[in-house]
């Protein structure tokens, strides 16, 4: 299908498009919107509905600094939608996360929680921050503030946060108690991904890696391969990253090169994954002076004569420019949004599969939501348990988006996003506009 900027807004509201800044995250989700909603025919005022995000909270975070100094933070909660359940999304600390990129995360949410059948709604979190320069004590007393500021906001049945870049579990039970503080009793629903022993999941840590691996399997019998006869090249050696090209090497797939901010490490007889995981939690999660490979750059991974790449790091990564040159047969988005529009045009021409994002990394949604199950229940599932639930959703979740790409005759991305729009649309519909 060829790619068309904003041709059904302009189409229904019978206005110029805007332009579009390319760089821009949630332009980028847009234009991927704009496509499935015209397949879907979607009525203007749904379109315009679905695409304006619910509440967008921002807040000033002010945080005693170890010297003694005030600093003020800024932070945001975008609450996207909330039509098929309480929204659910991760927050990230990055110096450079602004409120475009965070809106366009929280949509993402919404779409990913409907392809994988997860009754919640989207949302994301940001606090423009650089935690590498921030002491344990200063991370704390800024989670904390930003969750007592947020607190009308989050709760079991509203609004459940998660990990994302740069936050993890301590940073999620800290939140579980400040909540739990005004609460008056332990909310451990209140967010998912925290440690087992405060409520966590077992398999939650791994999820999304494990659903990257499933679903790049499952992307591997669709077009006659065998994960023995697999090469592999992963951006990114964080969560997603390390776990996807460890649980992929198990599988039987040769990972030939990794990458993080410190640069690309290379090895054609396929590299030690366990050693490289073990080096990097020794190292302040870095791969930084990593001696048992050759060294690349990141536009060189993403190249790299492989069967599979599996971009794990940030947005914007495949663009017009490398995307000529790509040389992969699967693409598996462990990231969000690693996929520029114009890049996607030139890969369903050369006829590339790209698992997209809002499939490919679901795993980790779906185990958080296993998680508040289990935390609603009081009662904990096994790892075994857990795993086999997750790689039946993601199994499920892949044949269908596979099954509406071949229906419409578009891109597994398209695809995806027509099977999320459409659910969500309806339940719309059911439930009607209150007024
Ligand atoms: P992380 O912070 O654990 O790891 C990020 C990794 O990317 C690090 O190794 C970092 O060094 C590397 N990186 C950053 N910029 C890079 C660059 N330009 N080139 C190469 N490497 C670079 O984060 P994560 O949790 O693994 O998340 C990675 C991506 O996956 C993000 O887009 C995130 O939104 C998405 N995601 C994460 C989860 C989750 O459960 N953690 C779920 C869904 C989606």
């Amino acid at each position: 299908m060829p790619f068309k900027r904003n041709v059904y807004a302009r189409s229904v509201y019978q206005e110029p498009a805007p332009i579009l800044d390319r760089d821009n995250p949630f332009q980028s989700m847009m234009e991927r919107f704009d496509i499935a909603a015209e397949i879907l025919e979607l009525d203007p005022g749904l379109y315009e509905y679905l695409c304006t995000p619910a509440r967008i909270h921002i807040t000033a975070i002010p945080v005693t600094m170890d010297d003694g100094r005030m600093k003020v933070f800024e932070g945001f909660r975008v609450i996207h939608n909330d039509i098929l359940g309480p929204s659910k999304g991760g927050i990230r600390y990055a110096p450079d996360v602004n409120l475009d990129e965070v809106k366009a995360l929280a949509a993402w949410m919404t779409w990913k929680c409907a392809v994988v059948s997860v009754p919640f709604g989207g949302a994301k979190g940001g606090v423009i921050c650089n935690p590498r320069e921030m002491s344990p004590g200063e991370l704390e007393r800024l989670t904390r503030r930003y969750t007592a500021n947020l607190i009308d906001v989050f709760g079991p049945d509203r609004d459940i946060p998660a990990p994302d870049m740069n936050t993890n579990e301590q940073i999620m039970a800290w939140i579980l108690d400040t909540y739990s503080m005004h609460a008056r009793r332990t909310e451990n629903a209140v967010v998912t991904g925290k440690p087992i022993l405060l409520g966590g999941s077992q398999g939650r840590k791994e999820a999304t890696g494990r659903g990257v691996m499933t679903v790049t399997l499952a992307a591997m019998e669709e077009l006659g391969l065998r994960a023995s006869q697999c090469s592999v090249a992963v951006q990114g050696f964080g969560n997603v990253g390390s776990t996807a090209a460890r649980l992929l090497a198990e599988q039987g797939c040769k990972v030939v090169a990794v990458s993080d901010v410190s640069g690309g490490y290379y090895n054609p007889n396929g590299l030690d994954i366990p050693a490289m995981i073990d080096y990097a939690t020794a190292n302040r999660n870095s791969l930084e002076g990593y001696q048992n490979a050759d060294p690349i750059s990141n536009d060189e991974l993403l190249t790299l004569d492989v069967d599979v790449l599996v971009p794990a790091a940030r947005e914007d990564q495949i663009t017009e420019k490398n995307a000529p040159h790509i040389k992969a047969k699967i693409i598996s988005e462990g990231a969000n949004g690693p996929t520029t529009p114009d890049a996607d045009d030139i890969l369903n021409e050369n006829g590339v599969l790209v698992i997209p994002d809002i499939l490919a990394n679901a795993g980790g949604v779906t185990v958080s939501y296993f998680e508040w199950v289990q935390d609603r229940q009081g009662y904990f599932w096994t790892l075994d348990r857990v795993n086999r639930r997750l790689d039946r959703a993601m199994r499920t979740a892949f044949e269908n988006v596979f099954a509406a790409s071949n229906k419409y005759n578009v891109s597994m991305r398209i695809g995806a996003y027509v099977m999320a729009i459409d659910k969500v649309a309806s339940a719309l519909r059911m439930r009607g506009i209150y007024a």
